[in-house]
C-alpha cells in the first residue's frame, strides 16, 4: 500500500474521515484513500478516536473545521442521530446513521449499510425480489439486511438469540412496510428460506468457528448464503453452506459498497459500476499483501 505521505496535501484537499470508539481496526481509511487515488480526489480521509462523551463536541468541530464527510462506526451509529439537521428515510427507519455530510446548516445523517449490501448482492446476481428471505440477528446489522430486502422480497423471518430485540425490529419494520414477518428464537424450528443472511457476530472473535443455533436447519432448502462477517473471511457458517453445494457471499462486499455510496456522497459524485469494481480489486489485493484478509 502506498504511504499516505507520499501525496502532496494542499490547502484545497477535503478533509473526511471515520469516527469510533475504539477505531484503530477500521478498515475506512484505506478504502476511501484508494478511492480517493484512484479516483484523482484531492481529498484526505482520517480516522479519530471519538468516545461517547467525546462525540458532541466532536461534531461540533468537525463541522467548524470543514470536515466535508464523517462515517459513523460504534458505539456512535444512534446517539449520532442527535446531532444532525436532518436524516434520510433509510437511516431513520434503521435508528442509525454511519455517514455524515457537511451541509450549509450543519452535517446531514445517512445509512448507506443498507445500499451497500444491496450493491454487493446485486454484484453475486443474488436476488432478494419475490424471495422468503431469514434474517439471522437483531442488532444494527440486521436492520440494514432487514431494510435492503424489505420492499421486494416476498417474505422476512428474523432469527435471534433474544426475542424482544427481533420483535421490536419486526414492529419497526411493520410501521412502514405490509410484506409477512415472523420471529423466531434461534431453536424454533426454521421455516424454510432461500436468502439467509447471517448478521450476528457468531463466526468471529472469540466466537470464531461457531454459527448461530438455527444455522444449519435454515440452510436446508437456501439457495443462498451471506454472512456480514467478512474477518474470518470465510466462517463456519459459510463453510458449511458451501459444502451444502448453497451460492454464498461473505461482508466484505457490503463493507466496500457502504463505504462506496458514504463516497459519493460525501463528495457529491457517482462511481461507475465497472470502476468500483477494478478499485475493489485492488483493494482485497493489498489486504491480501498486508495480510489483513483471505
Ligand atoms: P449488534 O448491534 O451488537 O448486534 C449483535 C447481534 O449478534 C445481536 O442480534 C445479538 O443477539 C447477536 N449475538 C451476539 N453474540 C451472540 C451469541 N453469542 N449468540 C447468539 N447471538 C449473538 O452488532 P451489529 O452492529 O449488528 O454487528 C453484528 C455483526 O455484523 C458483526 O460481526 C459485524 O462485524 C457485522 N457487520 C458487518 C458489516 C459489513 O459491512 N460487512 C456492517 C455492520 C456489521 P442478541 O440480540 O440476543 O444480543
Amino acid at each position: 500500500m502506498k504511504s499516505i505521505s507520499k501525496s502532496i496535501i494542499t490547502g484545497k484537499h477535503r478533509v473526511c474521515g471515520v469516527i469510533g470508539d475504539p477505531i484503530e481496526h477500521t478498515l475506512s481509511p484505506m478504502i476511501h484513500n484508494i478511492l480517493n487515488e484512484e479516483l484523482g480526489q484531492a481529498a484526505i480521509y482520517i480516522p479519530f478516536h471519538v468516545s461517547q462523551e467525546g462525540l458532541h463536541d466532536a461534531i461540533k468541530g468537525a463541522y467548524q473545521l470543514g470536515i466535508k464527510g464523517m462515517n459513523v462506526t460504534m458505539p456512535h451509529k444512534k446517539e449520532v442521530m442527535k446531532h444532525v439537521i436532518g436524516i434520510d428515510t433509510q437511516a431513520e427507519i434503521a435508528q442509525a446513521i454511519n455517514t455524515l455530510v457537511h451541509t450549509s446548516e450543519g452535517y446531514y445523517g445517512y445509512n448507506t449499510d443498507i445500499g451497500g449490501l444491496g450493491r454487493a448482492l446485486a454484484e453475486e446476481g443474488i436476488q432478494w425480489t419475490e424471495q422468503d428471505v431469514a434474517i439471522i440477528g437483531s442488532g444494527g446489522a440486521a436492520y440494514a439486511a432487514c431494510l435492503c430486502v424489505v420492499e421486494e422480497a416476498k417474505s422476512l423471518a428474523i432469527y435471534n438469540r433474544t426475542l424482544e430485540k427481533a420483535m421490536a425490529l419486526k414492529a419497526q419494520l411493520e410501521k412502514y412496510y405490509m410484506l409477512p414477518i415472523t420471529v423466531h428464537t434461534m431453536e424454533d424450528t426454521p421455516t424454510p428460506a432461500s436468502l439467509v443472511i447471517q448478521t450476528t457476530g457468531v463466526g468471529m472473535g472469540a466466537l470464531e468457528g461457531q454459527m448461530p443455533a438455527c444455522a444449519k436447519a435454515l440452510m436446508d432448502g437456501a439457495s443462498v448464503a451471506v454472512d456480514l462477517i467478512y474477518n474470518p473471511w470465510e466462517t463456519a457458517f459459510l463453510a458449511y453452506a458451501k459444502e451444502k453445494g448453497i451460492q454464498v457471499m461473505n461482508g466484505f462486499g457490503m463493507l466496500y459498497y457502504q463505504a462506496v455510496e458514504a463516497y459519493e456522497k460525501m463528495h457529491g459524485c457517482h462511481i461507475e459500476a465497472e470502476t468500483s469494481k477494478r478499485i475493489k480489486k485492488r483493494i482485497l489485493e493489498e489486504l491480501n499483501g498486508i495480510g489483513e484478509s483471505k
